[in-house]
C-alpha cells in the first residue's frame, strides 16, 4: 500500500512550489521582510496548491527560527507541520464545507481567545471557504477585522467572489493559477525519474493535457497509469486507452486523409473512430489540438520542437510533411472548421452526424480553397492571360468587336470573370442537337454548381425548339426545385442556363413539365410557374420583372384623367396639392392604376347623385350633401 503520489510529492517549502511565483515570490518576500498580514485569502482553480501554501505559510510563520520564509525543517513545529507530520495543535485546519455556519463561528472565536499551546502564533486555514454562509461570515468579521496579536487567518477557496466583501477586504489576496504546460510537463518528467518509472515517448504531454493544469488531477492520472502498468513502463497504447485520447496513429491517418482529400480514407477513420467507442467530441478536440500542431509546425519548421513540448522531432517530422501537404491557408481554414464543429457538438443529439458532417465540410472546403488559391495565383501573376484567352475563345464575339467601340470586348470580358472560359461549341438548336450536347452540359454543372446539378439530373430533355427547352422531371418535387423560388433571384434554372450558355452557346427558356402527367399539359403548363421562368432572358438581370396587369392603359388613361375627368379623383388628391408631382399614397394608387375605394363602390355620391354630365360641377355638390 502506497500513498498517492500527490501526497508524498506535496511540497513543504515555497521554494519546492511549481507554477505559481507569483503568489509565492511577494508572500517570501512578505515572511523575509516581517511584513505578515493578519488574514490572507488564497483563490484559484482546483488542485493547484492553495491549501498546501496555506501550510507553507502556516510552517514559516511557526518555525522556530522564524517567521522565515525557509523552514528549517528540524524545530518541533516544522516536524509536525511536514507532509506526514502529525499537524500542530496551534494550526487549526477547518473544512469550511462543513462547519460552515455561526455555531462553527462562535466555536472558532472561542477558540482564537486562548493564546497558542507552544508557538508563535494560532493559525487558521479555512479551506472551501466560500462554503461559509454569510451569517458564519459576519459571526467572524470582528475577529478578522481585529484578530487577537496571536492569531492568523488564511482562507483558501475556488469562488473568492463568494466571500462576503467585508471579509475579502481584510485579506490580503493571493490568486492562484492553473500550472502552465511545460511546467507540468518538466514536474512529472522529474517525478518519474525519481520513481524509477519509464514512460513511452508521448505519454506525459497526454497526462498533462487530460490533467488541464491542476498538479492534483495530474498527478493523480499518472499515478493511475503507473499502478496498472507492468513492470514500470507506462506504455502508449494504455495511455491513450485510459485517458480517452485519440490514438496518434488514427489521427495520423485523418489529417493525411484530409490533407490529401481522400474522403474514403477520411471517413473509414471516421468510422473507426466511432466503432472503437470514442466520444467524437474529444476526436475533434484532439484534431483540432493536432490542427494547431501542424499551423504551428508550418510556421516554425523544425524549430517547432521547441514550441510543442513533449514532441519528438520523428513526429516533428511527420507533421512536417503532412503540413506541407495542407498548404498554411487551408490548415488555418480547417482549424476554423473543426472549431465551429466543436461547437455546433454541444449538446448535440447525435455528435456522429455532426462529426461527419464535419469531415465532409473539411473535404469540400479544402477542395474549394485549393481551387480559388490556385484561381487566384494564376490572376496575380500573369493578369493579362485570362482577358486575352477568354477574347481569343468568345470567338462568336469578335466580329462584332471589330465593328463595335474597342471597349465592349474589355467590358464582356470583365463582367463574366467566374464563368470558366471554356469554348461553347455551337449546337443544331434541335432536340436531337441539345440531347446530344446534354452530357457535356451536365458535366459542367456539376462543377459549376453541385446542388444545382443534383436538381437537374434527374431531369430529361423531351423537346426543344430553338428557344424553349422543355424540361420533363420525375416528381413534382424535383420540379419544384428547379422552379424558380419567389423572391430567390438566380435559382437552378439560371445555373443550368449558365452551363448551356457555356457549352452550346444557346440561351434557352425553360418549360417544365412532371413525368405521368399528359403531354398535353406541358403546353398548358399553370400560367404562374412558366411566365417568370420565360421571362428572364436579358443577361446580367437575375430579378424576373413583371408588368403590372393593366399598368400601361392606367398610365396612358391616366393622363387623360388629368386633363378631362380630373373630377372624378380630386375628392382626395386636390383639395390639398394641385401639382402631380406632389401625389403619392391613395391618390397615386387612385391616378394609376384607376382604383376605387370599396366604400365607394358601395355607398359613393354615385347612388346617390347620379353620374354626372360635368363632372366639375359634382363636387361641390356632394360636398354640401
Ligand atoms: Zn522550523
Amino acid at each position: 500500500m502506497t500513498t498517492a503520489l500527490y501526497r508524498r510529492y506535496r511540497p513543504e517549502t515555497f521554494a519546492e512550489m511549481i507554477g505559481q511565483s507569483q503568489v509565492t515570490d511577494p508572500l517570501m518576500t512578505a515572511l523575509r521582510t516581517d511584513r505578515v498580514n493578519h488574514a490572507y485569502l488564497f483563490s484559484g482553480p482546483r488542485g493547484c496548491g492553495k491549501t498546501t501554501s496555506a501550510r507553507i505559510l502556516a510552517r514559516c510563520l511557526n518555525c522556530a527560527e522564524g517567521p522565515t520564509d525557509t523552514p528549517c525543517g528540524k524545530c518541533a513545529s516544522c516536524i509536525e507541520l511536514a507532509r506526514d507530520g502529525s499537524g500542530s495543535l496551534d494550526v487549526v485546519e477547518i473544512d469550511a464545507a462543513s462547519h460552515n455556519g455561526v455555531d462553527d463561528a462562535r466555536d472558532l472565536r472561542e477558540r482564537a481567545a486562548f493564546a497558542p499551546a507552544r508557538d508563535r502564533f494560532k493559525i487558521f486555514i479555512l479551506d472551501e471557504a466560500h462554503m461559509v454562509t454569510p451569517q458564519g461570515f459576519n459571526a467572524l468579521l470582528k475577529l478578522v477585522e481585529e484578530p487577537p496579536e496571536h492569531v492568523k487567518f488564511i482562507f483558501a477557496t475556488t469562488e473568492p467572489e463568494k466571500v462576503i466583501g467585508t471579509i475579502r477586504s481584510r485579506t490580503h489576496h493571493y490568486p492562484f493559477r492553473l500550472i502552465p504546460t511545460s511546467t507540468m510537463l518538466e514536474y512529472v518528467e522529474e517525478m518519474c525519474r525519481l520513481e524509477g518509472v519509464t514512460v513511452d515517448a508521448g505519454v506525459l504531454p497526454l497526462v498533462v493535457r487530460a490533467g488541464g493544469g491542476s498538479a492534483r488531477d495530474t498527478l493523480s492520472l499518472l499515478d493511475q497509469l503507473i499502478a496498472g502498468s507492468e513492470g514500470s513502463t507506462v506504455s502508449y497504447e494504455r495511455a491513450v486507452a485510459l485517458l480517452g485520447f485519440t490514438h496518434g496513429a488514427l489521427l495520423d491517418e485523418v489529417v493525411e486523409a484530409l490533407a490529401a482529400r481522400d474522403a474514403g480514407a477520411a471517413f473509414a477513420s471516421v468510422d473507426r473512430v466511432i466503432q472503437t467507442g470514442q466520444d467524437p467530441r474529444r476526436f475533434v478536440e484532439d484534431l483540432l489540438e493536432r490542427l494547431r500542431d501542424l499551423i504551428v509546425v508550418a510556421a516554425t519548421g523544425s524549430n517547432a520542437v521547441h514550441v510543442l513540448r513533449g514532441t519528438t522531432a520523428e513526429e516533428v517530422d511527420r507533421m512536417e510533411k503532412q503540413a506541407r501537404v495542407f498548404g498554411s491557408r487551408e490548415l488555418s481554414h480547417a482549424a476554423d472548421i473543426a472549431n465551429a464543429g466543436l461547437t455546433e457538438m454541444i449538446g448535440a443529439t447525435s455528435p456522429k452526424l455532426h462529426l461527419e458532417l464535419m469531415v465532409a465540410r473539411l473535404l469540400v472546403e479544402a477542395g474549394a480553397g485549393v481551387g480559388a488559391s490556385a484561381g487566384f495565383d494564376t490572376a496575380t501573376s500573369l493578369p493579362t492571360q485570362p482577358a486575352a484567352k477568354t477574347a481569343s475563345s468568345a470567338s462568336p464575339i469578335q466580329p462584332a468587336a471589330k465593328t463595335a467601340s474597342p471597349t465592349q470586348p474589355a467590358d464582356k470580358a470583365a463582367s463574366p470573370p467566374a464563368q470558366p472560359a471554356t469554348k461553347a461549341n455551337p449546337i443544331e438548336p434541335t432536340t436531337a442537337g441539345l440531347t446530344k450536347a446534354w452530357p457535356a452540359v451536365l458535366e459542367h454543372l456539376q462543377n459549376a454548381n453541385r446542388m444545382a446539378w443534383i436538381v437537374v439530373t434527374t431531369a430529361s430533355v423531351r423537346e426543344y425548339d430553338g428557344d424553349v427547352i422543355t424540361l420533363v422531371f420525375p416528381s413534382e418535387n424535383d420540379a419544384a426545385s428547379f422552379r424558380p423560388q419567389q423572391g430567390v433571384p438566380g435559382g437552378v434554372h439560371e445555373k443550368l442556363r449558365e452551363s448551356i450558355i457555356a457549352v452550346t452557346g444557346e440561351s434557352p427558356k425553360f418549360r417544365v413539365s412532371v413525368e405521368g402527367t399528359p403531354t398535353a399539359a406541358i403546353d398548358t403548363v399553370p400560367p404562374e410557374k412558366p411566365s417568370p421562368v420565360v421571362v428572364p432572358d436579358a443577361p446580367g438581370d437575375d430579378w424576373a420583372v413583371v408588368d403590372i396587369p393593366g399598368a400601361d392603359e392606367a398610365s396612358t388613361s391616366s393622363a387623360d384623367d388629368n386633363s378631362s375627368s380630373a373630377s372624378e379623383v380630386p375628392t382626395s388628391s386636390t383639395g390639398d396639392s394641385s401639382g402631380d408631382d406632389g401625389r403619392y399614397g391613395e391618390s397615386v394608387v387612385r391616378d394609376l392604376l384607376g382604383a376605387t375605394l370599396l366604400k365607394e363602390e358601395r355607398t359613393g355620391p354615385i347612388e346617390t347623385v347620379p353620374p354626372a354630365d360635368t363632372g366639375a360641377q359634382v363636387l361641390p355638390d356632394a360636398g354640401e350633401a
